[in-house]
């Protein structure tokens, strides 16, 4: 682990291009329970100078400090002398860095991510192996391990048969398949109810081992659901999250009962392209006082790393302000996973900070083609030319 540089940087320094300079930022990406945690504390401060930081929807004119992984302050009396190190983000609006919480991190890579605006991630598929290879870059990963299913079921023969998926005999292998996803650090338990084009289901006794162990042990259980059989086994077995949209055209009734039933929504509706039915439903999900969160099923088709601006223009098509988006991507996100004092731009919060080159309440949706700046854990990681 080597030290930080500490120098002073204009914008016409970059630090992104290679992945030797974010190999060199030393190994804090962390994959289990202890995702978020501290830094290592060899950083010198960091200000972010002559930017607007953005806070409910609005900007407004301040730089931010951050030392040791954490933001100091914020506001308009930040100056370069508090700092070792200084980032010129004139003309960029301030955020915090976006939490994707439905992301393949087999089918990409976290300096991709990162550089695209994405501090954390929640991988909902994967293996170990998968994971080490995102070791060195600091990006947040939590992990649900391996996804749970049927013998034969989704997606063992698909994308998932390389270890991604783990099969499931009867209810107490699916006790012991949660153990392993527990002791592996799992954050969340991940179930398949997919039955379209004739593949195997979930018994109703076999799901409901699953969920019971996985609460035992305090961890919420999101499940992929195909077709109406499989959300109505979510429903009785009380799952907590959807990792998708029902694949199927839910109806808008079918989706307040959803978030009646207290579950969390991760959409991930730009995969689905132009969908009213998707959007009318999330829509009304939310109506009903569901939590819905930013996601993109990273790796599938059709999906970029970094900030996916079809994402933030899907919510915002379902009735969320850019605000409420915005919140949905940072600290609801973040919150939902269990982060600590992640999502917002404010003292004492991690200082995973973000510049982008447009305001995100405009009309454009905020893209990864838009970020010029990104801070992870305290250390800069981007700084892009005028
Ligand atoms: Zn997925």
């Amino acid at each position: 682990m080597r030290p930080w540089p500490q120098r002073r940087m204009s914008r016409r320094t970059w630090l992104g291009s290679a992945g030797a300079l974010l190999l060199a930022a030393c190994g804090v990406t962390t994959l289990g329970r202890d995702a978020g945690s501290g830094l290592a504390p060899q950083l010198g401060p960091v200000a972010l100078l002559g930017g607007r930081v953005w806070h409910e929807g609005a900007t407004e004119p301040a730089g931010v400090l951050s030392d040791g992984g954490s933001i100091l302050a914020v506001g308009p009396d930040v100056a370069a002398r508090d700092a070792a190190t200084t980032i010129d983000c004139t003309g960029l609006v301030l955020l915090p860095g976006f939490v994707d919480t439905h992301v393949h991190v087999r089918f990409a890579r976290a300096q991709d991510v990162l550089l695209g605006g994405v501090t954390t991630v929640r991988d909902l598929g994967s293996t170990p192996e998968d994971r080490a290879a995102w070791q060195g870059v600091p990006v947040t990963v939590r992990a649900a391990g391996r996804i749970l299913t049927p013998l034969g079921g989704y997606p063992t023969r698909s994308w998932g048969g390389r270890g991604e998926s783990r099969e499931v005999a009867d209810a107490d292998d699916a006790r012991a398949a949660v153990d392993e996803q527990v002791a592996a650090g799992a954050v969340i338990v991940k179930i398949a109810l997919e039955d379209s084009g004739g593949r195997p289901l979930f018994a109703p006794d076999v799901l409901a081992a699953a969920v019971d162990a996985a609460h035992a042990a305090g961890l919420r259980v999101t499940a992929h659901v195909g077709t109406a059989d499989g959300l109505r086994l979510a429903l009785d077995a009380s799952v907590d999250e959807l990792a998708h949209l029902p694949l199927y055209a839910i109806g808008e009734d079918e989706a307040a009962d959803l978030a009646m039933a207290g579950m969390a929504l991760c959409p991930t509706l730009a995969i689905r392209g132009r969908d009213d039915g998707a959007t009318r439903a999330v829509a009304a999900f939310r109506e009903a006082g569901g939590r819905v969160l930013y996601s993109t099923d990273l790796g599938n088709g059709g999906t970029r790393p970094g900030i996916m601006g079809e994402e933030f223009a899907a919510l915002r098509a379902a009735g969320m302000s850019a605000a409420e988006v915005v919140d949905a991507a940072t600290v609801e996100a973040a919150d939902h996973l269990g982060l600590d004092r992640v999502g917002r731009v404010e003292p004492g919060w991690r200082a995973d900070v973000i510049g982008v080159a447009v305001d995100p309440a405009g009309d454009e949706p905020l893209d990864a083609e838009h970020v010029r700046v990104v801070v992870a854990g305290g250390r800069p990681v981007r700084t892009d030319p005028a």
